[in-house]
């Protein structure tokens, strides 16, 4: 069974910011878990 739940990754915005070392925000740019979706399918068949 697939489940679709937010990326935790971007919390959902499908993108994340770039942060150079000072914290400053350097660009945006798609998020590669969820691939820019916001969301992912995850696996979970762990319950026994
Ligand atoms: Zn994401």
């Amino acid at each position: 069974m697939k489940q679709k739940r937010d990326c935790h990754h971007c919390e959902g915005k499908g993108y994340i910011k770039i942060r150079d070392c000072t914290g400053e925000i350097q660009r945006e740019e798609t998020c590669v878990f969820c691939r820019g979706n916001g969301k992912i399918f995850e696996k979970k068949e762990v319950k026994k």
